[in-house]
């Protein structure tokens, strides 16, 4: 299936009837030269409405926010009375009825049942993209694509962590084939929502929130398509987050290691899993502007681009924590970090950035959810300082590791802002450091000023006096 192509349509790229009249446009145009498969996210607003209501039905108050969600589901409605032919956009109108009753029974259990709640939110959550893959469907059938509704639960096979589940990848790979090949052969076009699968069993889960990049991506490996597009509501990937730097610009190619990299370190457009199933099977993966579909965008491949030593995009990520582990112990003594390891695998907590001292080790960790308890079981390796509210900045391109100059030209521009925590070369692709939250978007900003705005003679004359 090598002439096929994945096309994922993020939530604003289907928020209301002109945004999926332009998708619809984009996958007729890929029908022609291809064979297309959609992965589409929840409307815009609609998982965030769902996982609300499930909060407050927890808290015994889901009719608070019961109007607001009412009103977002109503919109598939209406976008289908609008562009959908009356027969489907009937059949809408049946699923959104169903749907509501569903939603109501999901609601009054996640008050009745507090030890189902993890798996009732995401049987909830999953309603964003079962509705939206129908209502894509429906739009799309009008347009002459044909396309084919298919429960991405079926394809998208995983363990049972509620909230944030890991594929399993036989699976996956095996019944994504299976559902869709046949599919395929017959020319229709297959459109799942993204972000949701199930286990073995057959339980919903959902794959965490921005997960519909990596669905797209483990259907394209699955597949072995040619090409993973990301559609989105920006051209491509750019130099820095447009929220922060509103003069960053499209990185025209990246390597699978920088765009790895930049999604892991804060670039919102891509969830940071998406590249692995696309480099284990050498698929491209394009970023895309569904707002303006005539612009390339940025082209992520093994190779990249050649010029290497070139800084390519700053990323960054608040809400970061830091934690400090002192101890003289360490001095000379095997066994320590794995001890100090096993401490946050125990909790199943993530660390992102590791520097160590001969006598002290800091880390950062993003999900701060059992900090407490991983404090309490560290403090007999040492003593324990936990810093909340910093913020990891990382400067990706391939070959900075190898590029004498850079760190000098980074440090010199915000000489200013206090840096807690560095690491450089433990990949060729990026440099590394934590600032406090509150000077984040002012050191970006300096950064893509410096690295990407201001001439390089200007860069080697700040980095030689220090100046910002
Ligand atoms: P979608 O709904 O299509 O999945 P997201 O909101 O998840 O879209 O991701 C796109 C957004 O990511 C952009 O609108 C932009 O604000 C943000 N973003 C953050 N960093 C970057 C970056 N380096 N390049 C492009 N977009 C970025
Ligand atoms: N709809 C999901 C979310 O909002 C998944 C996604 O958009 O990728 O997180
Ligand atoms: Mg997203």
């Amino acid at each position: 299936m090598s002439e096929s192509t994945v096309l994922k349509f993020g939530g604003t790229s289907v928020a209301d009837a002109g945004a999926l009249q332009r998708v619809a446009g984009v996958v007729q145009r890929a029908h022609r030269s291809t064979r297309p498969i959609v992965v589409v996210s929840a409307l815009a607003g609609v998982t965030d409405a769902l996982l609300a209501a499930a909060d407050a039905a927890a808290s015994g108050d889901a009719e608070r926010i019961r109007l607001q969600l009412d009103a977002l589901l109503e919109r598939h409605a209406e976008i289908a009375g609008r562009l959908a032919r009356p027969e489907n956009a009937r059949g809408i109108r049946t699923v959104l009825e169903r749907t509501r009753a569903e939603i109501a029974d999901l609601l009054q259990r996640v008050a009745a049942e507090p030890e189902r709640r993890p798996a009732l939110r995401d049987e909830l959550a999953a309603y964003g993209e079962r509705l939206s893959a129908a209502l894509l469907t429906a739009v799309l059938l009008a347009t002459d694509v044909p396309a084919r509704y298919v429960d991405a639960r079926h394809c998208l096979i995983t363990d049972g962590t509620h909230g944030r589940a890991t594929p399993i990848l036989p699976d996956t790979e095996q019944r994504t084939r299976a559902e869709l090949a046949p599919l395929l052969d017959r020319r229709l076009v297959p459109v799942l929502g993204g972000y949701i699968g199930a286990t073995l069993e057959g339980v919903t889960t959902t794959l965490g929130r921005g997960g519909s990049d990596y669905s797209a991506a483990l259907v394209g490996a699955a597949l072995g398509a040619r090409e993973i597009q990301i559609w989105t509501d920006v051209s491509g990937v750019l130099t820095a987050d447009p929220r922060v730097v509103p003069g960053a610009g499209t990185i025209p190619r990246l390597s699978y290691a920088e765009a790895a990299e930049l999604a892991y370190f804060g670039a919102k457009v891509l969830h940071p899993k998406t590249i692995q199933p696309a480099m284990e099977r050498d698929i491209p993966v394009r970023i895309c502007n569904s707002k303006a579909p005539a612009h390339p965008g940025t082209m992520v491949t093994a190779r990249g681009e050649l010029r290497a030593g070139a800084v390519k995009a700053i990323a960054h990520k608040s809400g970061i924590t830091v934690l400090q582990v002192g101890s003289t112990r360490m001095l000379g003594a095997y066994g320590f970090l794995r001890g100090l390891f096993e401490v946050f695998e125990r909790h199943q907590t993530v660390v992102d950035v590791v520097t160590t001292s001969e006598v002290s080790v800091s880390l950062t960790v993003d999900d701060a959810r059992s900090l407490p308890d991983i404090v309490a079981e560290l403090e007999p390796l040492g003593t324990v300082a936990v810093e909340s509210g910093r913020a990891i900045v990382c400067v990706v391109g391939e070959g900075l590791r190898t590029t004498p100059g850079i760190a000098a030209r980074v440090f010199a521009t915000i000489s200013d802002i206090n840096v807690s925590l560095i690491s450089q070369g433990a990949s060729r692709v990026n440099l590394t450091f934590v600032v406090d939250e509150d000077r984040v978007q002012e050191a970006v900003l300096r950064l893509h000023d410096a690295l990407f705005e201001r001439e390089p003679a200007d860069l080697d004359a700040a980095a030689a006096t220090g100046a910002p």
